[in-house]
């Protein structure tokens, strides 16, 4: 085992970019753990992300490195302004299942520039670094597929988003974590909503995807479920023929309904308020309108915002990090190893090029989730 890990070991660096996402720390203590005790290679962390590395290439190679293996571990983390920290055991207990991540993570628009990316590649290189493993969504990966086109280093990928909405891999780390934490603001919700009469309307984060959304939904039990449609956006008709089924649902004896809708929801005329005030606005219209049967019905928007990045980060993500974190070192300690990223594949943890194509399509799996939410929601009374 390794007692001071140091730069003449090769370390594999090791970032967190873009939204943060449970299991991102779940993550680096699987990744350290693994990489000291199996590969005796030690892992050197970067802070806040791309950032992290743009800031290492601004300083002196030798100094940096002093520095670095000066502050080793936790003194390393609490040393101002130390952008590379190299990982050892203590400094990543008690962090399983904690969300965020203890490294930070960041957006580095100076990460857009060529220029850039070649300083922070020649610091790598310097170094020795033997590969870099950068864990995030879209955005992150993307960055690190440039770095495979413009260097010879090894780079992995690890999907980390409550967005779902990477296509090559079933499940990227923080998705069941968001989904648990829906499923108990839901529960929160429906107790209020039965009790009341009420309509409850939900935003849900995940940009330009409705997964997070619908998973939430079939888990929850959620009466409905609003997600965005890439071929046609949502007009005030459709928010009234949403609100038609709810009255029905109400005049069969049905007491509430929580409704859940994704932030990404286009709308025609686009609205830029959140989506969940702009259905609540169309359902009170509708329910308010003269000789309407539920004029007393409350409708009550809520959006449910980052609470759904943070909190304990659940079993399945905890297991899929260490799993990924596997996969990755494993893929890096191949003499023949190359380039890519880690992926859930029915079932399986593989190495995708990056690029890969989806799994299935994306329209395929959106509808699929979709139907299966509305064969489980009911309209009969409770
Ligand atoms: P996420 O990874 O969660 O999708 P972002 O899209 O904000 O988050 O991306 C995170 C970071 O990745 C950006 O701030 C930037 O540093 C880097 N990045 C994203 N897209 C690119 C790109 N096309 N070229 C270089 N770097 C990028």
């Amino acid at each position: 085992m390794i007692q001071s890990p140091t730069f003449a070991d090769r370390p594999i660096a090791v970032i967190f970019s873009g939204g943060d996402a449970p299991g991102m720390n779940a993550f680096l203590r699987a990744v350290t753990r693994i990489s000291l005790s199996r590969h005796h290679t030690p892992i050197l962390g970067v802070r806040n992300g791309y950032g992290g590395l743009v800031e290492a290439s601004k300083l002196d190679t030798y100094d940096l490195q002093k520095l670095v293996e000066e502050r080793v571990g936790r003194w390393g983390m609490i040393s101002d302004g130390q952008p590379l920290v190299l990982m050892d055991q203590p400094s990543v207990s008690g962090i399983v299942g904690k969300g965020g991540t203890i490294l930070g993570t960041a957006r580095c628009l100076e990460f857009h520039k060529p220029e850039v990316r070649a300083r922070v590649v020649a610091m790598l290189e310097e170094l020795g670094v033997r590969a870099l493993i950068v864990c995030g969504g879209d955005g992150s990966l993307t960055g690190a597929e440039l770095l495979t086109k413009e260097s010879n280093l090894r780079i992995i990928g690890v999907p980390a988003t409550i967005d779902n909405d990477l296509e090559f891999t079933e499940m990227a780390l923080g998705v069941d974590s968001a989904v648990n934490t829906l499923v108990w603001a839901v529960d929160c919700f429906k107790d209020t909503a039965r009790a009341h009469r009420r309509v409850m309307i939900l935003e849900t984060m995940g940009r330009g995807s409705g997964e997070l959304a619908r998973l939430a939904a079939i888990a929850s039990g959620a009466e409905m479920v609003v997600t965005p449609d890439p071929k046609k956006p949502m007009t005030h008709a459709d928010m009234e023929a949403l609100a038609l089924s709810i009255e029905a649902g109400m005049k069969a004896g049905r007491s509430h309904a929580i409704v859940l809708i994704a932030e990404g929801v286009r709308m025609e005329p686009e609205i830029k308020r959140n989506r969940a005030y702009v259905l609540a606005d169309a359902f009170k219209e509708f329910f308010e309108r003269p000789g309407g049967p539920f004029h007393d019905l409350e409708i009550r928007p809520s959006v449910l915002g980052h609470l759904q990045r943070g909190g304990h980060t659940s079993p399945q993500d905890c297991i899929l990090a260490a799993r990924f974190a596997e996969a990755a070192l494993k893929e890096i300690m191949r003499p023949d190893g190359g380039n890519g990223i880690t992926a859930l594949r029915r079932g399986r943890i593989e190495i995708v090029p990056f690029g890969a194509p989806p799994l299935e399509d994306a329209e395929e799996r959106s509808n699929a989730s979709l139907h299966l939410h509305e064969s489980l929601s009911s309209w009969e009374p409770l």
